[in-house]
């Protein structure tokens, strides 16, 4: 049997570029549905974001106290999984309170597009058909399989390293962006022997590489071994573990471990399944697909957000992708500018970046000025026994304007938005040094970075 509904905004996809996007439409006053196959929040509620960063948090707890227990059970990591649920199932809660407060109807089932009005959500046992004005696409991404590398028995995405039962004894990490540095990480805090291969000079490619040098010192301290330039080829799986073959430098290598973890990018969600080529929008060869500055498709009443549109795939450039397309389909001149996404490591000590980097500015022939300053001073990093790190301001040297900053150390992920709030206000150096922080706080170390840029800049003019 087919029903029916019909709405102003249909959205389909309920993670964070989703659900925001709903709860933004309904706040405008149309009438909007969200439809989710799976769990609600997406990917970055449910196996993502929040329980990678609950896991971490956890294996920060573990690391420092060694002895770490909620309740006095004997398994730490296995309080620590519990841990995680609860949170993710509060997040999943939050998500859903969002929505119906809003007054967006959340519809359960997997949609596909008929034509360019009309969607059919297929349900256990039934099927909905939904007509809608405009409909935003928010189907998300999925871990990148290797071929030689299926997952699957001791093969693990990033979906099943977030749920395992027990902490593996070892484990290799085939790709070292940021999940598995992250992911790496906390294993290894939790006690596992993990080796980190990479296929570029450096883990954490994206990162100038002063940055990523307190990371990989807390890394070795951590015993992570990290391998560079290798490509993992084949791999034999027993009932114990598994052998990794892989090449570094012309020269065949092997390693064992309980598990290997693939982290080596995202696909986006935009199959057949879904029915794109019956409303004529066709993806990219990377399967992204294109949008202009208010997320609109090729076809005027399709807009798409998140990690099916280019750019970095995070969770805040989705909600925000998501405002400016529900905001156009209110009518509102809403547009992206992506000059200040700002991006985060959860390693220890975690990384962010805002903006441009010093290295993006020199290719650029930007005339640049850089501000830095240490936590190795600062009172309050003093108190929290955290002083690695740096701060880096990039501006441009004529007129101050802060173009981007770069962070290294305690709460760098905090920290890094007074930067993008710098960035999209214009301000400059001076603003930042003239701007009374509390003290004793880290956010004290900016300034101080900024009065460097400033300085070095008046001095330049003196001169
Ligand atoms: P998703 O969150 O992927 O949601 C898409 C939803 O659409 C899914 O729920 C899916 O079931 C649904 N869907 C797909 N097709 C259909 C269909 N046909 N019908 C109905 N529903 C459909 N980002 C950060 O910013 N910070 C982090 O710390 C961070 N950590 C991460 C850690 C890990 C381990 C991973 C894997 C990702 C992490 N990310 C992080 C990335 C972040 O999760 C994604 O960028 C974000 O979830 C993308 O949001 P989205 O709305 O585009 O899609």
């Amino acid at each position: 049997m087919t029903d029916h509904m019909q709405t102003d905004t249909l959205v389909i996809g309920s993670g964070p570029g989703g659900y925001a996007a709903a709860v933004r439409s309904a706040q405008l006053g149309m009438k909007t549905i969200v439809v989710e196959r799976g769990p609600i929040g997406g990917v970055c509620t449910n196996v993502g974001c929040i329980p990678s960063k609950a896991l971490i948090a956890e294996a920060h707890r573990y690391d420092t106290h060694k002895t770490w227990r909620r309740s006095g059970s004997v398994d730490a990591f296995l309080e620590a999984q519990a841990f995680k649920e609860a949170i993710v199932n509060k997040q999943a809660g939050g998500v859903k309170y969002l929505l119906q407060t809003a007054g967006a109807t959340i519809v359960e089932g997997e949609a596909r597009f008929i034509d360019q009005h009309t969607v059919m959500i297929k349900r256990p046992g039934t099927e909905l058909s939904v007509s809608f004005k405009d409909a935003i696409l928010a189907t998300g991404s999925r871990p990148i399989e290797l071929q030689a590398l299926p997952f699957g028995n001791r093969i693990l995405s990033s979906t099943e390293a977030l749920s395992l039962a027990n902490v593996p004894a070892s484990l290799i990490v085939i790709g070292g962006g940021y999940i598995g540095v992250e992911l790496g990480q906390m294993y290894a805090k939790f006690g596992s022997k993990v080796t980190i291969l990479e296929g570029g000079p450096q883990v954490l490619p994206g990162f100038e590489a002063d940055l990523v040098a307190p990371v990989i010192k807390h890394m070795s301290a951590d015993g992570i071994t990290i391998v560079t330039e290798a490509t993992a080829v084949s791999a034999q799986q027993d009932t114990d573990g598994i052998t990794l073959h892989y090449v570094k430098n012309d020269i065949s290598h092997s390693i064992r471990a309980e598990y290997a973890l693939v982290t080596v990018g995202r696909r986006p969600n935009t199959d057949d399944s879904l029915g794109l080529a019956r409303i004529g929008l066709y993806p990219t060869s990377r399967g992204l697909i294109n949008t202009d500055k208010q997320c609109r498709t090729d076809i005027p009443n399709i807009f798409a957000i998140g990690d099916i549109t280019g750019g970095p795939a995070l969770a805040h450039k989705a909600s925000y992708e998501a405002k400016v397309a529900a905001e156009a389909i209110g009518g509102l001149p809403t547009v992206v500018d992506y000059k200040a996404i700002p991006l985060v490591v959860f390693s220890e000590p975690e990384l962010s970046s805002v903006g441009m980097s010093e290295t993006a500015c020199k290719e650029k022939k930007m005339p640049t000025v850089v501000g830095r300053s240490s936590f190795g001073i600062n009172g309050r990093a003093l108190a929290l026994q955290s002083v690695e790190g740096f701060v880096k301001i990039v501006a441009h040297s004529e007129t101050g304007i802060i173009l981007g900053a770069q962070i290294v150390g305690a709460e760098a992920s905090t920290l890094i938005s007074e930067l993008g709030l710098a960035i999209e206000m214009g301000a400059t150096v001076e603003d930042l040094a003239l701007t009374i922080h509390p003290h004793p706080t880290l956010g004290e170390v900016m300034m101080e970075a900024a009065q460097n840029a400033a300085t070095k800049m008046m001095k330049s003019k003196i001169q």
